[in-house]
């Protein structure tokens, strides 16, 4: 496995990075941080680093929410038809940019080039379906069932909002959470992951040539997430936080916004089951693990990451896996008819190897992959492991990288309870044919989403969003904006 792009890519690449702003965007004009502070950003497929970009303390971070804060105002009396053509011209650009946005992700986050197409298009359709959304938000009219008063509901943006997002999907996080605040007329502070923030750099600047005003969106890149954040989650100026990344972050989050009573949108982790009956299509069953499994090199919140196969056909299901499996091409991103690219960071490549190791010591057997391959970069190779034993640390945590854990079952009520047996409750998926035993299944499983006979669920029209520890609120659908909405109820005498 060659880790050096052909000269060709590296100099395109190196155009395309060249070409996105380095600063932070605070009311309108691109800056340094005031201590001329900078940070690198690398490709994971090299360990190279691409450039460096501003990196804000808590200074900038005061100044980008005080450009929120006054821009608040007007941007709310936009008409919502302005706001939703701004939404739609930054979605035509960013699909005339694809190819350009693809190589930034694949860059600075190492999914391969094909993968980073398809999230382009699935960011920009956020605009799209956020620029519908943002002409269609109405209030209400009516008479108490007394009799004796009126009731009007006003509609309202919940005001200045906190947007951060992980690393994972880096343009569409971001265009999840802008879209419907802009569509509801809230203004934002965006703080991108910082090992991503060329994509979101990108984006802001697609936005302005959209015609976003200044001061609407202003984005913060920072090392220092704590130092700049905290003190906006308990100044009380910021109204709402819309935060994606894992529970742990989350929760921390949460008790500082405990301080003003701060609106939250949370997007947690995930623990995924995905469940495999004695009566699934076992074509259909392989080809949604493939998904549910490898999209984004396992490093999603939806991933499966416990998969539970009937003991019937626990055996032919790992085999057929593991074929699919061994078949894929690990390497850089930005090679040809590369499927896996690298692992974001050494950390989260060494977290996979200690899992692995885990289940293996506590007697599962490794079908394909399980050896870190040498050379640089941060890949792993896609790997199945099967006869996991419930108690390994897998089990419980994020696994986060190309690792299949299968173990089998023999009736439902088992399978069930063991799927719900986990503080998470993001997405589950199951695989059978028979129509009673899929709706109840639905019914039971503790899960905000769940996968029919399909790996996979996202969608900027569903409602996108975990129960238990795995979040708070819907980004995506018809709740998407909501999320961003205040009421006002008046009451009049009829
Ligand atoms: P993370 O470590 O929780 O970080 C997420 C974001 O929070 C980053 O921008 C991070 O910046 C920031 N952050 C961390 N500590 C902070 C603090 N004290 N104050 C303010 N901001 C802070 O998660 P990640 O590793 O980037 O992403 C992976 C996680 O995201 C997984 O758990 C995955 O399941 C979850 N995720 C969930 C969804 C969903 O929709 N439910 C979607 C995608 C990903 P720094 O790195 O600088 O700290």
């Amino acid at each position: 496995m060659s880790t050096t792009p052909p000269a060709a890519v590296t100099a395109a690449r190196e155009h395309i990075v060249a070409a996105v702003p380095k600063q932070l965007l605070v009311g309108g004009t691109w800056l340094d941080a005031a201590d001329g502070a900078t940070m690198a950003v690398d490709d994971p497929a090299t360990g190279e680093v691409l450039c460096r970009v501003a990196d804000a303390g808590a200074p900038e971070g005061r100044l980008a929410e005080e450009a929120a804060v006054a821009a608040q105002e007007e941007w709310a009396r936009t008409a919502p038809r302005a706001r939703s053509e701004i939404l739609r011209r930054a979605y035509e650009i960013i699909l005339a940019r694809t190819d350009d946005l693809a190589a930034l992700m694949t860059a600075e986050m190492g999914k391969p080039l094909a993968e980073a197409r398809g999230e382009v298009a699935y960011a920009a359709e956020f605009f799209r379906w956020f620029s519908e959304e943002a002409v269609r938000v109405d209030g209400g009219y009516g008479t108490l069932p007394d009799g004796r008063n009126r009731m009007l509901l006003m509609r309202r943006p919940v005001g200045p909002c906190l947007l951060i997002t992980p690393w994972n999907f880096p343009l569409a996080m971001g265009t999840r959470k802008i879209g419907p605040a802009i569509a509801a007329g809230c203004t934002m502070v965006f703080k991108p992951a910082p090992q991503t923030p060329l994509s979101a750099l990108a984006l802001a600047a697609i936005l302005e040539e959209a015609g976003l005003p200044p001061g609407v969106l202003n984005v913060v890149t920072t090392s220092r997430a704590g130092e700049v954040v905290e003190p906006l989650l308990r100044g009380g100026r910021v109204r709402k936080l819309s935060f994606t990344g894992s529970t742990e972050v989350g929760r921390t989050l949460l008790a500082q916004c405990a301080d003003t009573v701060m609106r939250t949108s949370m997007e947690l982790g995930g623990n995924a089951p995905f469940i495999v009956f004695e009566d699934a299509d076992l074509d259909a069953a392989v080809d949604g693990a493939m998904t549910a499994k490898m999209r984004n090199m396992g490093e999603a919140c939806t991933a499966a990451n416990r998969i539970f196969v009937h003991r019937s056909l626990a055996d032919e299901f790992a085999r057929r896996l593991a074929e699919r499996m061994a078949a894929l091409v690990v390497g850089p991103g930005t090679t040809p008819g590369v499927d896996v690219g690298p692992l974001i960071d050494a950390a989260g490549r060494a977290k996979v190897e200690e899992l692995v190791a885990d289940a293996v010591g506590r007697g599962a057997r490794v079908l394909t992959g399980g050896t870190v391959p040498e050379g640089p970069g941060r890949f792993y190779p896609p790997t199945v492991l099967t006869g996991v034993d419930p108690g390994s640390r897998l089990m419980e945590t994020e696994i986060f990288g190309p690792v299949a854990a299968i173990l089998a079952f023999d009736d439902e009520d088992e399978v069930v309870r063991a799927a719900n047996d986990t503080p998470w409750g993001l997405v589950g998926y199951v695989f059978t044919r028979g129509l009673d035993r899929a709706l109840r299944v639905s019914e039971r499983l503790e899960v905000g989403m769940v996968g029919l006979n399909t790996g996979l669920v996202s969608s900027p029209a569903a409602p996108f969003g975990g129960v238990k520890q795995s979040g708070l609120g819907r980004e995506g659908g018809r709740a998407g904006i909501e999320e961003f909405l205040e009421y006002t109820y008046v009451a009049m005498p009829a």
